[in-house]
């Protein structure tokens, strides 16, 4: 069975179908924009860029090197999403291992769907003194937030439909899209 193809528009995941959302082009705009902001806000603040694996590893890699100044980067791996819908408690798996006293934290996701996720991480990372703590989320469901957390800077608002690529997986395929797909219903 052919697992995965990428014609035009589409493309094949497993047992499913994706249609394109945002192409190659429109991330990249979008995070050069992002970067200039966090430019101008963080220049002379060596901050830390902190990604939430798995699915923010590629969001991460691409805004970092669109902020022009000194930076450093950590990665922490929580669990909460398995196959197309949020279930369970939020874990952290893997650690950062780092002295956040006195940071500028910027904590990279890739997607805020109920919220779960960043609203466990920031509680986590406030108890570790960071000087300050800003989010952002490459993309938002506005219609599926459950938990309330500040996002201080959106790549793109989305509808509540289950989307791929661009770091974010359907059971581990899709990573690697340069654009952002949605699932075809
Ligand atoms: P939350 O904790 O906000 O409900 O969910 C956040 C996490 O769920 C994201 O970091 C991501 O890993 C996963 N997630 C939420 N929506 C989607 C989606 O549409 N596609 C994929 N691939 N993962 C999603
Ligand atoms: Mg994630």
């Amino acid at each position: 069975m052919e697992t995965y193809s990428n014609i035009n528009d589409h493309v094949q995941l497993h047992d499913r179908l994706f249609v394109t959302l945002f192409t190659e082009e429109q991330v990249q705009e979008r995070v050069r924009e992002i970067g200039a902001e966090l430019t101008g806000a963080y220049r002379d603040k060596c901050p830390l860029f902190v990604s939430i694996l798995s699915g923010a590893f590629v969001f991460a890699a691409d805004l970092m090197r669109a902020f022009d100044g000194d930076c450093e980067v950590g990665f922490v791996k929580l669990s909460s999403y398995s196959g197309t819908r949020s279930a369970g408690d939020v874990q952290t798996v893997m650690g950062l291992e780092k002295d956040l006293r006195g940071r500028h934290i910027i904590v990279v996701e890739d997607i805020v769907d109920t919220g779960r996720t960043l609203h466990f991480f920031l509680d986590h990372l406030r108890s570790r003194q960071p000087a300050s703590v800003c989010t952002v989320a490459f993309l938002r469901k506005p219609d599926a937030a459950v938990f309330p957390v500040q996002v201080d800077y959106v790549g793109f608002d989305i509808e509540d439909r289950f989307v791929v690529g661009y770091g974010l997986d359907y059971d581990g395929l899709g990573r690697n899209l340069p654009g952002v797909f949605q699932l075809s219903e």
